[in-house]
């Protein structure tokens, strides 16, 4: 049975060789070169910033090193020293079965490539991963556990698979209410959620600058929406990319557990402040989950699956596709 892509091994991995990734961050305007390294098991996924005085510099990818939520998703340590927008390349990290990785970066602000975890995916499928001897945990959901803020709310729900379903609803024509859901196993994430750009609209374009956001936002890194008009030449990747892009940020988001979430997250309009808010609230709610190795997992699920009858190994997103 296949969890996760590259993930069929019950151990964890890291990459083959250091990637770099050179480019500019969306909302500081700053170019920055970024190394991702291998690590060691189980180490995790942490930030060096290297422009930053020594020893300041260490930013562990965890929930708890959230700082900022507004736009992206900014993590900081006890000096003050922040990295942002680190929610595309986590979900290339997680997507492709990385779970130990080093990533130093000489700036304050992850490149925004071209809007989607597209190129982080790539580069990681072409240089490939190894197998490290420990042994890989996930957090198995057993019980729903629930946020809300105003009109937007996330539940995570007891799920055999690793699961993200996303409604939006913009008042805007051509993005509207999108839902999709995308079971995140084999080359789903690949396939079906990395290339999703991120989006904006031209009436807020004026106001975000204004506060000091997206200087580094263009045609070439983000789908831009004029009313019912899409701005970029080449148009959608997918006629859904915008519920899609959405799919991607919780999926990044969610990596901050520190191991991959063994449950259903549907998220109605979220955004990265609610991806926040549900990672508090799991950490807080340990009674409704807990850590489990995928050997006794995947173990658990065989047995489950004789007694079903059944294969779980769906891909949902082109049903739903299909019926849309
Ligand atoms: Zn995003």
């Amino acid at each position: 049975m296949t969890l996760f892509n590259n993930q069929t091994a019950t151990t964890q991995r890291t990459l083959k060789q250091p990637i770099t990734y050179v480019g500019i961050g969306l909302h500081t305007g700053k170019k920055a070169s970024m190394i991702v390294r291998p690590a060691t098991e189980g180490q995790g996924i942490h930030f060096h910033r290297k422009d930053v005085p020594a020893g300041t510099g260490f930013i562990p990818a965890r929930w708890y090193n959230i700082v900022e939520t507004r736009m992206s998703t900014v993590l900081g340590n006890e000096h003050g020293v922040t990295v942002s927008t680190v929610e595309h390349l986590l979900a290339a990290l997680r997507g492709c079965g990385v779970d130990n990785a080093f990533i130093e970066i000489d700036g304050p602000e992850v490149p925004i490539m071209d809007g989607s975890a597209g190129p982080f995916v790539s580069l990681i499928e072409h240089i490939g991963t190894v197998s490290q001897d420990l042994t890989r945990h996930a957090i198995w959901i057993h019980q729903p556990i629930e946020v809300r803020t105003k009109d937007k709310f996330a539940i995570m729900m007891p799920s055999d698979m690793q699961r993200i379903t996303v409604s939006i609803d913009f008042d805007n024509p051509v993005v509207g209410s999108q839902t999709l859901s995308v079971e995140l196993v084999n080359e789903a994430f690949v396939k079906n959620v990395a290339r999703a750009r991120t989006f904006g609209f031209v009436s807020e374009l004026k106001m975000l600058q204004r506060a000091g956001l997206i200087q580094g936002g263009s045609l070439n890194n983000a789908i831009l929406v004029d009313g019912e008009r899409i701005v970029n030449e080449e148009g959608l990747r997918f006629k859904d990319e915008f519920v899609r892009h959405k799919i991607l940020d919780c999926y990044g988001d969610l990596s901050l557990a520190g191991v991959p979430i063994l449950g259903h997250y549907y998220a109605h309009k979220p955004g990265h402040e609610l991806n926040a808010l549900f990672l508090e609230k799991l950490f807080d709610t340990y009674s409704a989950w807990s850590y489990i190795s995928i050997d006794e997992y995947q173990q658990l699920m065989g047995q489950q699956q004789k007694v079903e009858g059944q294969d779980q190994n769906v891909e949902f997103a082109d049903e739903l596709e299909a019926k849309s």
